[in-house]
């Protein structure tokens, strides 16, 4: 059965342990969940997580991380 899923980096930390270590579907619609990789806590969807990558490390990327767990309890 083939593994679904694929790991990367966010340059903001998971607000639940801290970890950078985010997992998401390989599929990569602009929905899909975006799940912390050693909680696995969501974190945010797809798209809001290119945008963060886009952004880099910051406090911008943080508000953006901040606004999309709040959108997605
Ligand atoms: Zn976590």
């Amino acid at each position: 059965m083939p593994d679904l899923s694929e790991d990367f980096r966010l340059p903001v930390g998971c607000r639940n342990c801290g970890s950078h270590h985010m997992r998401v579907s390989e599929v990569h619609n602009p929905d899909d969940r975006v799940f912390c990789a050693s909680c696995n806590r969501y974190v945010c969807l797809y798209t809001e997580a290119m945008e963060i990558l886009n952004q880099g490390p910051g406090s911008e990327s943080e508000a953006l991380l901040e606004k999309a767990a709040h959108r997605h309890p």
